[in-house]
């Protein structure tokens, strides 16, 4: 257990993160201990360069008490995104500002030693450009399935099982000799919502839907992700929907949501509509380029295609009816639509609104909100990897690595 030190000083850091310019009267409010623990906590965290004076704040009578920042330049921190088939990495300062990204097109089926190595000197040029390789403090991982949050092995990969027996974490920590992370990056993806999307940063209770080739959700409960026994909270995307057990998923069971209407089964099931002759629209995609993606499936619905709009809207439908069954479990005020059925957008909004209220008693709506992602998905999952990073840093158990002294004292 941290000592009532650290915790302490985590509060602290946390009120002046949320709060830039608040004074030392406002953090004995803010952080419930008294003026002479805040004090010291202060200038604890002013020696070791991580607060600054800010000018004065509003006098209450007497000397005008001083503002504190977060000296957001003392360090950096890396987030990293790896998505099924895209691997972006961002450099942010103490506050969380991203400073530079880079982005590559990948496929997670190359296995870890590749995309690892990608990560690897995408993370070098950035911080060599920069010129901070001394100044890194912390690094977060978002991975494309759930992860187990105190080890960061991962604990459902049925799309990467070669992944599951890698030592990715300890390999990174070698490397970077800094603190290492991982999350499932749906749940970093609705961390990036909240931190751009004020709508979502109000939420204390809120699903977010990541929905792409996988499809998973993450849970905000009191304004704090909810992970889980296990990283699992949210998962469903290998909850089966009823009346699709002739769908086979790839994680060998049948009738998962993402094996009825993730990425690859929208391709799936706009194919045989074009070559059924059902959609002339994609019939002329796979014509001409030999493929589908599932954004050819939205714009062919955008040029009116009968069947590509009915393709979307039937998708629409079973998702409101698994996004029902998280809605009921966790009863949040707000409900995010993010990741690649986002693009989708409004055409997709109103079946995902009308089904997950079939599914819902009128109780549990009634303040509920039900939103596309205001982030792109690129951006906000790399955002999210970067709060994540600077969340565990400043936590009462890393922070006597970060100040540099022991734990015990
Ligand atoms: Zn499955």
């Amino acid at each position: 257990m941290p000592s009532e030190r650290f915790t302490g000083l985590a509060a602290v850091l946390d009120a002046v993160r949320d709060d830039e310019g608040i004074t030392q009267p406002m953090l004995v409010d803010r952080v419930g201990l008294g003026r002479s623990i805040i004090a010291r906590r202060v200038a604890e965290l002013e020696a070791a360069g991580l607060l600054a004076p800010d000018g004065l704040g509003v006098s209450t009578g007497g000397r005008a008490p001083r503002r504190l920042r977060l000296r957001a330049e003392a360090g950096f921190v890396l987030g990293v995104d790896i998505a099924s088939h895209e691997l972006v990495v961002g450099l942010a300062d103490l506050a969380g500002t991203m400073l530079a990204t880079r982005h590559e097109h990948i496929d997670v089926a190359y296995g870890p030693a590749a995309v690892l190595a990608r990560v690897e000197s995408m993370s070098a040029a950035l911080l060599d450009e920069a010129g901070v390789r001394g100044g890194l403090r912390s690094v977060a991982l978002g991975m494309p399935e759930p992860v187990s949050f105190d080890d960061g092995a991962p604990v459902a990969l049925p799309t990467m099982p070669e992944w599951s027996p890698h030592p990715i974490r300890e390999r990174l920590v070698s490397l970077w000799s800094a603190p290492v992370w991982m999350d499932d990056r749906v749940n970093l993806l609705a961390l990036g919502e909240r931190r751009v999307n004020p709508l979502a940063g109000r939420s204390q209770h809120m699903i977010y839907l990541g929905g792409g080739a996988g499809i998973g959700a993450a849970a905000v409960v009191d304004g704090r992700l909810y992970r889980g026994s296990r990283g699992l909270a949210g998962a469903i995307g290998h909850v089966p929907v009823p009346g699709a057990d002739e769908v086979v998923c790839h994680c060998g069971n049948a009738g998962c949501l993402e094996a009825v209407i993730g990425g690859p089964a929208l391709t799936r099931d706009g194919r045989k509509l074009a070559e059924a002759g059902q959609s002339p629209a994609l019939a002329a995609v796979l014509a001409d380029t030999g493929t589908l993606r599932p954004l050819d499936i939205t714009l062919a619905a955008e040029q009116g295609d009968p069947a590509a709009r009915r393709l979307l809207n039937d998708s629409a439908t079973v998702l409101g009816a698994s996004l029902g069954m998280l809605v009921n479990a966790y009863n949040p005020d707000l409900v995010i639509i993010g990741g690649g059925i986002a693009r989708a957008g409004v055409r997709i909004l109103g079946a995902v609104r009308a089904s997950i209220l079939r599914h819902v008693p009128p109780a549990a709506t009634q303040d509920l909100r039900i939103e596309l992602s205001a982030v792109d998905e690129e951006v906000a999952g790399v955002i999210g990897a970067a709060q994540f990073a600077l969340d565990q840093l400043f936590s009462p158990a890393q922070l006597p690595a970060l100040l540099g002294v022991d734990a015990d004292a």
